[in-house]
Order: structure tokens, then sequence, then C-alpha cells
């Protein structure tokens, strides 16, 4: 390994750093009146999820609605069902 950084190393890192930071994210589950699938992210945004049984069809979030991407609501829905982890109203998970 050598001693200097170049710059394309020094970038790698710093996304990989940042990919970590995303990751360990707090979210908070919450089910409004029995039907609403709220999760709510650090930011204090929370967002509505479509869902049908255990998928994750739908986010109200920005990320989904203009990039139509799966987006980390979606993912830690089905994350915490495939953990068969009973959600509760009001749950925080660390992603
Ligand atoms: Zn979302």
């Amino acid at each position: 390994m050598s001693e200097t950084m170049s710059a394309t190393e020094a970038r790698i890192i710093a996304e990989e750093k940042r990919a970590a930071r995303a990751e360990e994210e707090y979210m908070t589950y919450y089910l409004i009146e029995g039907t609403d699938h709220v999760i709510e992210g650090d930011s204090g945004n929370s967002h509505v999820l479509d869902v049908q049984g255990s998928k994750a069809v739908d986010c109200s979030c920005p990320d989904r609605e203009h990039q139509g991407v799966r987006c980390k609501h979606m993912a830690a829905y089905e994350e915490w069902l495939i953990d068969e982890i009973q959600m509760s109203c009001g749950d925080t998970i660390k992603l």
C-alpha cells in the first residue's frame, strides 16, 4: 500500500464514508389509523408507503416521486419484514 493517496482513492473513501453514514440512518415506523404505513427519517420528514402484503410498492418521498427509484423507506419496510420483526407504531430502527 502506498503512503500517499491518489485523488481517486480519496474520493472512493469519501464515498464509502457517505454510504456508511446513510446506512446508519434511523427511521421510525408508524401505523396510522390501522391502514397508512408511515416511515419517518432522521430529518423528521415522514413519508407514506403504499404496501401490498410484505412488499412496499410505492412511497411518497421525493426520491421515489421524482426519480422513480426504489427508495430507502421501501427498502426499510421490506427489511423489517424479512427479519420478521414485529413492527409496532413508534418503533425505531437503525439501518
Ligand atoms: Zn421513500
